[in-house]
């Protein structure tokens, strides 16, 4: 499946947006809480992935990790980021228990990509939490390549100022920021006004190389599409990127191809987000792909590669999975 082995290439291909899923029963202090529409979401995601829906009330992290490294073994990616959840907290960095529908502790993405060559950790912090600074600092050292938050769901707003001496730790440890931007659906949204990209200017102008999830595109019908206030912030710095993760979607799609453009084109990276379903249907029926595309890259079964498949067949070029290699904070 591989198009060149990783020895005959010059850089390796890294999807930079997989997130790691856990329910806490090994011990691992994460959990999962899923109620009616997110409960069948998953199952539904889990069987896509040929992992029975059962898994989630065993040793989900265990099952998932396993299954995951196999299926980035099989594709042609050379290794994932993989990535931790922070809970919900209020601004003064009280932790809501009570809220979201899932943690995934730093240590388990850490601890993971120790055992899993083909796992990066990338690590999530509240900057509100008190011990903000310090979770920082033992996440660089344990190798974290990147910092993920989901604004809107976390509550977490980019902009505030008391956040000034964790944007610029990160910077100076040059590690980016990958942030969500626009809507969501796959996770409950707590503050929708947070996903907002013009909120990235604060850690952007502290120095963080920040890349925007989804190129702040939207993800329900009747969201806010910050996709061409994205594009104008591109102009402005050039530390800032976007994934084209989960835009090969019924959902996400519209904004693909204008990811082509010659000007955006230099600032894409590749990101699956993974276990979120890779559908091509919309990509066919707007005459993006032809029908036999469309079927040879649906058929695929590996998820990673299906994802990979439909953006090289749209026209998106090696290097989206090459760049990833030279921003993330990886040792050598
Ligand atoms: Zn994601």
């Amino acid at each position: 499946m591989n198009e060149a082995p990783p020895d005959q290439r010059s850089a390796p291909r890294i999807d930079m947006h997989v997130h790691m899923v856990g329910n806490g029963v090994a011990g691992s202090g994460g959990w999962l809480r899923l109620k009616g529409w997110h409960r069948w979401l998953a199952g539904f995601m889990l069987r896509q992935l040929g992992v029975p829906a059962t898994a989630l009330e065993g040793d989900l992290e265990t099952i998932y990790a396993e299954h995951l490294g196999k299926l980035v073994r099989e594709s042609s990616m050379d290794a994932v980021v993989l990535l931790a959840h922070e809970r919900v907290h209020d601004p003064d960095g009280t932790p809501r228990e009570d809220l979201g529908s899932m943690f995934v502790p730093n240590d388990v993405v850490l601890r993971l990509a120790k055992r899993f060559p083909e796992f990066l950790p990338g690590v999530s912090i509240h900057p509100a939490r008190p011990d903000a600074l310090d979770e920082l600092e033992r996440c660089l050292e344990g190798g974290a390549v990147l910092m993920k938050c989901l604004p809107n769901c976390q509550n977490i707003d980019f902009s505030d100022r008391r956040y000034e001496a964790f944007w610029k730790r990160m910077a100076e440890a040059r590690l980016p920021l990958l942030a969500h931007t626009g809507g969501e659906h796959t996770v409950p949204v707590i503050n929708a006004a947070l996903a907002d990209p013009r909120l990235l200017r604060f850690p952007l102008e502290c120095g963080v190389t920040v890349i925007a999830a989804h190129c702040a595109t939207k993800s329900g019908a009747f969201d806010r599409d910050h996709f061409e206030a994205w594009v104008a912030m591109l102009r402005e710095f050039p530390n800032l990127y976007g994934d084209i993760s989960a835009m090969v979607s019924l959902n996400r799609c519209g904004h693909l191809r204008d990811c082509l453009r010659e000007e955006i084109l230099p600032r894409i990276l590749h990101g699956s987000d993974f276990p979120v379903p890779v559908f091509g249907h919309r990509m066919w029926l707007q005459g993006w792909i032809d029908r036999a595309t469309f079927h040879r890259c649906q058929s695929i079964r590996n998820s990673l590669e299906r994802d990979w498949q439909f953006k090289r067949a749209l026209g998106f070029p090696e290097e989206i999975a090459t760049r990833p290699g030279r921003l993330l904070r990886l040792r050598h």
